[in-house]
């Protein structure tokens, strides 16, 4: 339901293609969120799917029965609004989990998506499980889905296999709720779980606004005449901070410019002329949820999201650049998501990776390799404060894998 209550907190829903998790977001939210303009509904659900829901309560009832997104209580009385939330649908193919480590970077907590009815873990289970490891998110909800398909012992024995996967983990000790998501069994059990694991991070109101940057768009139908063009679109989750229209807002990297043979980046600034959150245009928003940025900038500029994977804050208030950095690395044990489960070797020298590091997504060759450290240069810099988190992939067959997680050092 488009809440009037701008959404707080972003909780990603991950886990294996099929298990439920779009079907999920759907049973808590009513229907997707209809606040977008099309072109940019259209381009989010492609990578990533964002809907908004509002959880609510009703007054007089036991837990878990008083937790609804009916605006309407059994009794006939109004639910109390509780929060909004924005579920941040990643996608659980295995080619899209470059897209699932650059919404990570948007996710304040987690739901993994379970099906009771196969084996635990299916491959993007494991894989996504590990990327929220990685990515240091560690209030997560279990949900045990489409228990409707299975008898009483083989949900227990799921159960097990679940608790048992995730010993060891970010997940150990994360309440496992068996749901329906098909026939909305359960959702008050996992509303109370999501109300109870993943709270609302306390923000600093004073810090700087900082975006992160995960589409872009141009808005204009084409053959529109130039003195009618609407400005740039920018796309994506306010980290800290409140933006308000008529900032002023640098963006880093900028764009490419080619002078003499050489690119280079150069920060763009520009003016916030129109906010869109929570299913209305708004003067100030603050994090939480998708928000759609209407900016001055050429929209030749932010067309097919050459923007995606930028930072955009005041001028003067956004960290480095980075063409190559050296990085602290962290290597899994072994290969997850793959069958094989092999081992991971060392990094080295003159092997390309591929480094999601916030939003952006950057492929680089490393240049020097040594135990524990490398050093990469990339092909797109990007923007990032040292110690930054970076999931590092490397090409293993046909496609990249997640192998470990890197540092940004100074
Ligand atoms: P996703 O790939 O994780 O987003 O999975 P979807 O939400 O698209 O669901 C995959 C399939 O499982 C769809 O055909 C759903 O209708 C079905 N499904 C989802 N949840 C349930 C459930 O709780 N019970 C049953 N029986 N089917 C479900
Ligand atoms: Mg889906």
């Amino acid at each position: 339901m488009a809440g009037t209550q701008q959404p707080e907190v972003n909780i990603g829903l991950v886990g294996h293609v099929d298990h439920g998790k779009t079907t999920l977001v759907q049973a808590l939210s009513g229907s997707w969120t209809d606040q977008h303009s099309e072109e940019m509904k259209r381009g989010i659900s492609i990578r990533l799917g964002y809907a908004d829901a509002t959880f609510r309560y009703c007054e007089g009832l036991e837990e878990p029965e008083c937790y609804t997104v009916e605006e309407e209580c059994p009794d006939g009385s109004e639910s109390e609004p509780l929060r909004t939330v924005s579920f941040v649908d990643a996608p659980g193919h295995e080619t899209l989990m470059a897209t699932m480590l650059s919404g990570a970077s948007l996710m304040d907590g987690a739901v993994l998506v379970v099906s009771a009815n196969e084996p635990v873990p299916q491959p993007q289970t494991e894989e996504h499980l590990m990327a929220l490891d990685i990515i240091g998110i560690d209030n997560i909800v279990i949900a045990q889905n489409k228990v409707d398909l299975v008898s009483g012992d083989q949900a227990r024995q799921n159960y097990e296999e679940i608790q048992e996967f995730v010993e060891g983990t970010v997940a150990e000790g994360a309440p496992v709720v068996p749901v329906s998501a098909g026939q909305e069994v359960n959702m008050d059990l996992l509303i109370q779980a999501i109300e109870e694991e993943i709270p609302t991070p306390e923000r600093d109101p004073d810090a700087d606004p900082r975006m992160h940057v995960a589409r872009s768009f141009d808005i204009n139908k084409p053959g529109t005449r130039a003195s009618e063009l609407a400005g740039g679109v920018l796309g994506g989750s306010l980290v800290q901070g409140e933006l308000e229209v008529d900032d002023e807002i640098e963006i880093r990297p900028g764009r490419e410019i080619e002078e003499g043979g050489q690119t280079e980046y150069v920060p763009i600034e520009t003016t916030v002329r129109s906010l869109q959150a929570g299913g209305e245009s708004v003067d100030t928003v603050t994090p939480g949820g998708l928000l759609g940025v209407g900016t001055g900038l050429d929209p030749s500029l932010t067309k097919g999201d050459a923007l995606a994977g930028r930072l955009a804050g005041p001028p003067g208030s956004l960290p480095p650049t980075w063409d190559g950095f050296t990085m602290d690395v962290d290597l899994l044990d072994r290969v997850v998501g793959a069958e094989s489960g092999e081992t991971v070797d060392e990094i080295s020298t003159g092997e390309p990776l591929m480094m999601t590091v916030g939003t952006a997504t950057t492929v680089g060759a490393v240049t020097s390799a040594r135990e524990g450290e490398c050093e990469v240069n990339l092909k797109r810099p990007v923007a990032a404060e040292p110690g930054a988190k970076i999931a590092i992939n490397r090409r293993i067959g046909a496609r990249w894998r997640l192998i470990g997680l890197g540092t940004l050092k100074e």
